[in-house]
């Protein structure tokens, strides 16, 4: 079997046309502000992309860069003057942040209706108990890749690698919400490969370069490769894509597949945030 390859762009063009339309139909625009703090390589690259994606939609967009030695509490009092800047739809803090400020601080900070990376609790409570306000990007991304191969999901065997936050958890909920038989694997868990063969869908979010190899999957699984791993400034995903594209049914590149989608669900959610902000009047 060789896989079909699922190429983000494509399904992230309709996601975007479509934001991009509504935007135009709007007297005031959207506008989300991006903060960024330190000296991360990768970090810069992912705010310029999202930048150049809201000039492209017709949002407003603004880069806040701030030194490495950027104090909390600077942060949370800037964080706190956005949300109450009506002028502002959407707060996105680009992490990771540097290590003597708290993530959690941060998160919690941001105004739930200015959420648009969908990280603080409220938000995530409410995709928990399936009244969603906005969702998460990438594992959203990675629904709308598999919405776009029109499988029905209802009983796959999902398996998803890596617990985080910001993909694994999430990403498990939104599965289940499709009626999945979900599986988290992670750096604790024993025996990950017989885990993952049993697979019919494997989403890996782990972070090492062809973690998942030819050997480890079934025949016809779905693969889903959210891994970027930067080596020597060349990208690689989680999977080793030359041997397992030779066995999954279908598979996302990396660069190309999930990244871009993330970029999608955020100017969705950046769209949806201005829409709140005017029923909610804040
Ligand atoms: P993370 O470091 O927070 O989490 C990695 C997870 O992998 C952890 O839960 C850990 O338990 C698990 N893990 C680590 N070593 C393992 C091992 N040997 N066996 C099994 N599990 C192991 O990372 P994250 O933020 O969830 O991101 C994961 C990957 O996805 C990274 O490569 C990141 O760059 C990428 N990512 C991509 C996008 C995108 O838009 N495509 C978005 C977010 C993250």
């Amino acid at each position: 079997m060789t896989a079909k390859i699922i190429y983000g762009k494509e399904v992230a063009n309709k996601i975007k046309e479509e934001v991009k339309s509504k935007v135009l139909m709007l007297e005031k625009k959207p506008a989300l502000t991006v903060i960024l703090v330190g000296e991360n390589a990768a970090s810069k690259v992912y705010v310029n992309n999202k930048h150049k994606m809201c000039k492209k939609l017709g949002i407003k967009s603004d880069i806040v860069v701030l030194p490495e030695d950027t104090t909390q509490a600077f942060l949370l009092d800037l964080i706190k003057k956005l949300n109450n800047d009506k002028n502002i739809s959407g707060i996105l803090v680009q992490l990771p942040l540097p290590k003597h400020i708290a993530e959690e601080a941060v998160i919690n900070t941001v105004h739930p209706l200015k959420d648009v990376d969908c990280f603080h609790p409220e938000n995530i409570g409410l995709m928990f108990a399936g009244q969603p306000r906005f969702l998460p990007c990438t594992p959203a991304g990675v629904m709308e890749i598999l919405k776009f191969t029109g499988v029905n999901l209802s009983g796959m065997n999902a398996v998803i690698i890596g617990r985080s936050n910001i993909v694994g958890k999430p990403q498990a909920i939104l599965l289940l919400e499709k009626h999945a038989t979900v599986t988290i694997v992670h750096s604790r868990t024993k025996n990950i490969a017989s885990i993952v063969k049993n697979a019919d869908l494997l989403v890996s979010a782990v972070g090492i370069k062809h973690f998942v190899r030819a050997e480890m999957v079934k025949e016809g699984v779905i693969v889903i490769d959210v891994g970027i791993n930067r080596i020597k400034e060349k990208l690689y995903g989680d999977v080793d894509f030359d041997e397992v594209v030779k066995k999954a049914s279908y598979l996302t590149p990396v660069p190309g597949g999930v990244g871009v989608m993330t970029i999608a669900v955020l100017m969705q959610n950046t769209l949806k945030a201005y829409e709140l902000q005017q029923t909610h009047n804040i």
